[in-house]
């Protein structure tokens, strides 16, 4: 694999430590028009890295554009559209004690950023984390998964074109790469992948105090209760549990039904899933391969327990693994021990949803949730669990939309990003005072005279 030397990270960071010390990213307008050279970027090379990300993962280029690059676009207007109004000081209330001084808090860039991405939708998540660091300010190296060479050499070459070095680089490597990166002092990392890893990459932040966000996974439940709208349940799981073949942060990991329903669900499913991908997934156009060998020998280890309802069928020298519903499962199985990251859905089922809320809450905090019912009882089981993010009678939806902040809670991730939280993620927010000289009380001051009063009025 290819690795970068030390040597040529120490040189990028020193000189983007350089760049960022003369001022020049500050400006609103230097900002605004780097997202604007990004945005140019991308247009021009959609056809590219459409073609890139099916040589990678085979993914349809109408799949490509609305999970990865219609999404960048979106979040790259959304940020042209507000980020003076992101960039202006606010004021904020100064309390009674504290008058005639008046309080305000500006945003300043945090400096030099890192950012580290997974391989799943290996252009949306390293460029979408990149319109944030532009939007605060920031300088940045970024560091693609190894695991899609393809995008991850394009979107170097189309970085490098477009930026200076010392401004904006990508940099090439594996676990190597990443352990040379994480010795060094940044301002800031934002890291996605596995919350294995992510603990990796907040120890080696501590060190240096550095602040994280850290978009992680997990296992991510979808409730499907008696009172759903079962045919409507039963296509957008489908379609939510197979875009990009279940290698998805935010997919639905498995199934919680109602006992009344769960049979004429999963039939209703396995239609769903015969519509969009035909009788023979293998030859859609639509239906994305595993990654690589490993992450299908780990797929294919968790088809060994419970009954196959649906698919089971695999594919090692293609990487294809058919959509796959088990039903009859156990907590203990395998599949239900660590997040699943492929197209295989495993069902559970329950008589009172006390029993799937029991069994979600013992486990870790997830990514996202999904509930499928009516609004009432939908209200009261997000109030009884934790998510980073979720749906209700939808699913992935939540992650299109830039107002609401995405990330994860817990063992799912740490802080949030995605439009103005994603230029909040590089910023530091810095509350000033200011007071004025023609008047200086003598309160605050040694011997704390008129004390009695002071604590009246605090
Ligand atoms: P990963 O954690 O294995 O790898 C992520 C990045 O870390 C890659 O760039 C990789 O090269 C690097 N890395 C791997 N091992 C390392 C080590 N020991 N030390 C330092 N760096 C290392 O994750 P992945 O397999 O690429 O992606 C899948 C995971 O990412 C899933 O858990 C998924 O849920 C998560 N994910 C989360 C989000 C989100 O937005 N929260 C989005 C996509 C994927």
């Amino acid at each position: 694999m290819l690795e970068t030397s030390k040597n040529s990270i120490l040189k990028t960071l020193e000189i983007q430590r350089s760049f960022f010390a003369t001022g020049d990213t500050k400006p609103v307008s230097f900002r605004l028009q780097q997202l604007k050279k990004l945005k140019k970027s991308i247009k021009e090379n959609q056809t590219k890295i459409e073609a890139a990300l099916w040589k990678d993962l085979r993914k349809s280029p109408e799949e490509a554009y609305l999970t990865e690059i219609s999404i960048v676009l979106g979040e790259l207007d959304h940020h042209i559209l507000n980020l003076k109004q992101w960039t202006k000081p606010k004021r904020a209330t100064t309390p009674l004690f504290l008058r005639p001084s008046s309080s305000k808090v500006i945003y300043e860039p945090l400096g030099v950023a890192l950012i580290i991405a997974p391989w799943n939708y290996p252009f949306q998540l390293l460029m979408n984390s990149l319109v944030g660091a532009i939007s605060g300010g920031c300088c940045s190296i970024l560091k693609p998964s190894p695991d899609a060479p393809t995008i991850a050499k394009l979107m170097e070459e189309m970085i490098a074109e477009n930026f200076d070095e010392n401004y904006i680089r990508i940099l090439q490597g594996g676990r190597e790469t990443n352990t040379l990166l994480l010795e060094q002092k940044f301002d800031v990392i934002l890291f996605t992948g596995s919350s294995k890893v992510g603990k990796i990459v907040m120890r080696a932040a501590a060190e240096h105090l550095t602040p994280v966000v850290l978009e992680l996974g997990g296992k991510s439940p979808c409730i499907v209760d008696a009172t759903a709208n079962i045919d409507v349940a039963a296509r957008r799981i489908a379609w939510g549990k197979l875009i990009n073949a279940g290698q998805t942060c935010i997919a639905p990991d498995y199934l919680f039904a109602h006992a009344s329903i769960k049979d004429e669900l999963l039939t209703k499913i396995a239609l769903e899933i015969e519509k969009m991908y035909g009788k023979n997934s293998q030859e859609s156009r639509f239906y994305p391969r595993i990654v690589n060998t490993r992450s299908h020998q780990r797929l294919q280890g968790l088809l060994k327990e419970g009954t196959i309802h649906t698919g089971g069928i695999v594919d090692e020298s293609d990487l294809f693994i058919a959509p796959t519903i088990i039903d009859n499962v156990q907590e203990d199985f395998l599949i239900m021990q660590d997040e699943i990251f492929g197209p295989i859905l495993p069902v559970l089922s329950y008589q009172n949803i006390d029993e799937a809320i029991a069994y979600i809450n013992k486990n870790e905090k997830p990514l996202a949730f999904y509930y499928f019912g009516k609004n009432k009882q939908a209200k009261a089981v997000l109030a009884r669990t934790s998510s980073g993010g979720g749906c209700i009678n939808d699913l992935l939806m939540h992650i299109t939309n830039h107002n609401l902040p995405f990330g994860g809670v817990g063992n799912s991730g740490l802080g949030k990003y995605h439009g103005r939280e994603s230029f909040l993620a590089f910023t530091n927010q810095r509350g000033i005072v200011s007071t004025p000289t023609w008047i200086d009380l003598r309160f605050k001051y040694v011997p704390f005279k008129f004390f009695k009063w002071t604590k009246r009025i605090m």
